[in-house]
């Protein structure tokens, strides 16, 4: 077994503040980054926000603020919600970063140097949305698929371009000879499908004279590097590439998740990037569905509604956490409905394993226990929820968890300890609690810490109660 793990999230663009949508990958991160630490791993968990572009600098124009200080403005409130939502990252990567943007420049160098960049002209079809070229096959309706408000761009210039088209036939091999490279699975399908159709070479840079918010173009100081192409290159430059220890301790990345809008570049572009220069691409790109909140597509309209640190403050950390990790089916879009969640909360996590906490914790406290044979814990399948962690079935790995909580709530009421006073019983119970909590750790961190320590103590007391009903 592997004993290190290294996740990515995508890095937020900043021009807006951040909400659920942002949150629900970087707290699938988040309770991979924990599962796998849980198994002895070590582990590098990177984050950030994506701040160059045209975007931005209209973004920054708009509230009067000069670009670095809207960002600067900005970026913290990202940090602060992941603390918030207790995610427990290694590094907060700005692609403002003095250290990205040096490594930056050198990987573009290095590019340069295995010949796959040259200066021609671009003309064509540019959505500010995404900061992309698009292509008509993309578009629906004449308009973006993901920004139909917006109207795209003819927009025409002499430019750098990456050959990604030489990279077609290998990156097809790359596919065939990676079965888990792009999971799940009918998301590779859709883009290893666009791959052989053609890929054109990508234009790197930007005229500074056009749009000047970004990092220099080292080979020419007519450019800044386009947006996108620098932004990739967080996963590497977050560590350290090419010399820092990190680097070479973590690379390549076991998982880098992000949203189907970011796919293309992720499963294509950044690849080929890689290619380019000989560096491995990552094993595993995980693409993670979209939310709405309430029935409705989460927008800047919504405002604070959706905001975290609002959310956070409602309902606590752990109950937001575990309904995004028990609610939704991994890759599929889903609602965050806080109907549902409020449910969940009540149902499954103050019922059931609120209450076998209490209850058990209360018997012991009363009676004591008595090391025995573990009869109970024994009916549990902990294989099944590696296998099913694995495949990033997070809904069905709480599922089990819950259902051997059920069966623990079961054993009281079919072995009454209350009457009985039986210790060797609640030793199995106690035992068995303690397995829950270190299988629901990286899902609810905060709860899970609580029992371990209040079923590892001493003397163990009924304690305060672990999940209020809303
Ligand atoms: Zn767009």
């Amino acid at each position: 077994m592997e004993k290190k793990f290294y996740i990515t999230t995508a890095i937020d663009y900043l021009n807006a503040e951040p909400h659920i949508g942002h949150a629900y990958q970087k707290i699938i991160a988040d309770v991979l980054a924990r599962w796998n630490k849980a198994k002895g791993k070590e582990v590098f968990f990177l984050t950030g926000t994506d701040e160059h572009g045209q975007k931005i600098a209209n973004s920054a124009r708009e509230q009067e603020k000069k670009p670095k200080e809207f960002v600067d403005w900005l970026a913290p409130k990202f940090k602060e919600s992941w603390k918030n939502l207790n995610l427990d990252f290694n590094r907060f990567i700005r692609t403002t970063d003095k250290d990205h943007q040096k490594k930056v420049k050198e990987f573009v160098k290095l590019m340069g140097k295995k010949g796959d960049l040259y200066k021609g002209k671009y003309t064509g079809l540019y959505c500010e949305g995404c900061e992309a070229y698009v292509t008509e096959k993309d578009l629906v309706n004449g308009k973006c698929p993901f920004h139909p408000n917006r109207a795209v761009k003819e927009l025409s210039e002499e430019a750098y371009f990456f050959k990604l088209s030489k990279y077609e036939k290998k990156l097809l091999d790359f596919y065939k000879e990676n079965k888990r490279y792009i999971l799940p699975l009918f998301r590779k399908k859709e883009i290893v499908n666009r791959v052989k159709e053609g890929l054109k070479d990508l234009n790197v840079t930007r005229l500074k004279e056009n749009m000047s918010w970004g990092i220099d173009f080292p080979l020419d100081d007519k450019y800044i590097i386009y947006v996108w192409y620098e932004a990739l290159l967080n996963y590497l430059t977050g560590l350290g590439w090419p010399d820092d220890e990190n680097y070479k301790k973590f690379w390549p990345a076991d998982v880098e998740i992000l949203g189907i809008d970011n796919g293309w570049f992720h499963c294509v572009i950044w690849p080929a990037m890689l290619m380019s220069v000989g560096i491995k691409p990552a094993k595993t790109i995980l693409i993670n569905g979209f939310l709405t909140f309430n029935g409705q597509k989460i927008s800047k309209s919504l405002g604070n509604a959706i905001s975290i640190e609002k959310l956070v403050r409602k309902y606590g950390a752990d109950t937001i956490r575990y309904f995004v990790c028990r609610h939704f089916v991994f890759g599929q879009d889903g609602d965050f409905s806080e109907q549902a969640l409020i449910d969940r909360h009540n149902n499954e996590l103050a019922n059931k394993l609120g209450n076998l906490v209490s209850r058990v914790a209360g018997l012991i406290e009363g009676n004591g226990v008595e090391k025995t044979e573990n009869k109970l814990l024994k009916k549990f399948n902990e294989k099944k929820i590696d296998k099913l962690m694995e495949n990033y079935e997070f809904d069905k790995v709480l599922n089990e968890i819950f259902a051997f909580v059920d069966k623990c709530n079961e054993y009281i009421q079919n072995k009454k300890p209350w009457e009985t006073g039986d210790k060797k019983i609640l030793y199995e119970l106690k035992e068995s609690i303690l397995k829950i909590a270190e299988l629901l750790w990286p899902f609810i961190p905060g709860s899970a810490e609580k029992i371990k320590k209040q079923f590892s103590a001493k003397n163990i007391k009924k304690g305060e109660i672990l999940f209020k009903k809303i």
